[in-house]
């Protein structure tokens, strides 16, 4: 299913394409077509599935189809959700999907001085994105009128009546129109949130999204622990017991990688290596065959290994630990697409635990030991054997130890002033 063929119109399909955005995500797939067509939608939806889009393409469609009237736009959309991060980012949202349709947006929220939001909805907005608190304030002071809308949005429901906004939520209902499309989005669905739903939304479909499980959940992991010498003949032995199809190998050098394959050919596994050195040519041979079932094993580096793009892969094999944890959580993520069933096995030699640590921590679970294997090593764990291009932990293209900047912040205080074109 593609965006197309759900029914989006030229204006929205490029804004889409810029970002990147392909095929829908379940969330959007199943909710734009209902709200196209004019119905309440009840969503159970977390943030992260594409909630966002799945509600603020489908109005921007609907409005641009009607088109503008003439005067002061008037506030036709109004999306009320928990907290400002929430809203700041909602708007964003509008503006991205939103850029070629002439359609303008903005967002209000406390806890800062109103005098730039007040000059923003005295230009005239379409749609306005607003926490509770300052939407009835602004409502009280007289800069916000909803006599107007025709959509409606509440987001994070479970989450706003946890933070105390149901007696908000009740005024800003009364003073709907009554003619409108209502869109109500709740992670979860106690009696107190349907019955709160009951209150806004007029025979609604309703569409329930499971939480997306993180790939650490999805694929089936285990760890070896061995020795290096042992690598090999633990891989060997995992070929002819484990029921591999088909395997990406991941070491950490290009020697490895080489030294792997030609051990594996000559053990009669067909193998071929992906990494830096090889060509273009050498490379895509190696990935059809790969393809195409005549090689069983790819072994990669890290690095060759961000260009491959296969769907049906059974196995993961970290020959090799990663010294970057993100780099596991990357590496395991390349099987369980598609059909596949998804097993990633890792070998850990005893001058590799420390990156081991690095990423339980990270994936927040620890990843079964097999001991029950001819090459278990018992040997307590060693530093790490020091590596070319960086130590543990180390990013790869260096600016890695720092703070990460914190998105929100960065578009908050980079804010043009007024009203934005969607
Ligand atoms: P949300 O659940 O709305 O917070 O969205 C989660 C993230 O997914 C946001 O960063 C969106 O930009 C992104 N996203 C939403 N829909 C799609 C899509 N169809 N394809 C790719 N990314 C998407």
């Amino acid at each position: 299913m593609t965006f197309k063929e759900i029914g989006l119109i030229p204006p929205i399909l490029n804004a889409l394409d810029a970002l990147g955005y392909t095929t829908p995500t379940p969330i959007q797939a199943q909710s734009i077509p209902i709200l196209l067509k004019g119905k309440d939608l009840l969503g159970c939806a977390q943030t992260g599935t594409g909630k966002t889009a799945a509600f603020a393409i489908p109005i921007l469609q609907q409005m641009y189809e009607k088109g503008g009237e003439k005067g002061k736009r008037k506030i036709k959309t109004l999306v009320v959700t928990p907290t400002r991060e929430l809203a700041i980012q909602i708007e964003e949202s509008f503006t991205e999907y939103g850029r070629h349709t002439g359609l303008y947006n903005t967002v209000i929220f406390g806890g800062v001085k109103q005098g730039k939001q007040v000059t923003a909805l005295k230009r005239g907005v379409d749609i306005l994105i607003a926490t509770p608190g300052r939407l009835l304030d602004l409502i009280n002071q007289g800069f916000i009128s909803l006599r107007d809308i025709e959509y409606f949005v509440l987001d994070e429901a479970d989450q706003m009546l946890d933070m105390g906004f149901i007696h908000d939520i009740k005024k800003i209902i009364k003073l709907l129109p009554h003619q409108r499309q209502s869109l109500f989005f709740s992670a979860t669905m106690a009696t107190r949130i349907v019955d709160l739903s009951k209150q806004i939304l007029g025979n609604p479909e309703q569409v329930t999204i499971a939480p997306e499980k993180t790939t650490a959940e999805k694929v089936e992991q285990s760890m070896y622990y061995v020795s290096k010498p042992d690598k090999i003949k633990l891989l060997l032995h995992l070929m002819k017991t484990e029921n591999i199809e088909t395997a990406l190998v991941f070491s950490r050098t290009k020697h490895g990688a080489d030294k792997v394959v030609k051990l594996l050919k000559r053990n009669e596994i067909n193998a071929a290596a992906i990494h830096g050195n090889k060509s273009q040519p050498q490379r895509q041979r190696a990935l059809k065959a790969f393809k195409e079932g005549d090689i069983k094993v790819l072994v990669a580096t890290d690095i060759a290994a961000r260009g491959i793009d296969i769907d049906e892969l059974s196995h993961v094999i970290n020959y090799d630990l990663p010294n970057i944890a993100e780099s596991y959580v990357h590496r395991i993520g390349r099987t369980g697409r598609a059909s596949a069933s998804g097993q990633a096995f890792s070998f850990c030699a005893a001058d590799e635990r420390a990156y081991l640590k690095d990423i339980h921590k990270l994936i927040k679970q620890e990843v079964p030991l097999i001991t029950d294997q001819p090459y278990h090593d018992t040997s307590p764990p060693e530093k790490p054997a020091k590596q070319g291009g960086g130590g543990r932990n180390k990013r790869p293209h260096g600016g890695g130890g720092g703070k990460k900047p914190n998105p929100n912040k960065r578009k908050f205080y980079g804010r043009k002033k007024g009203p934005k074109k969607s």
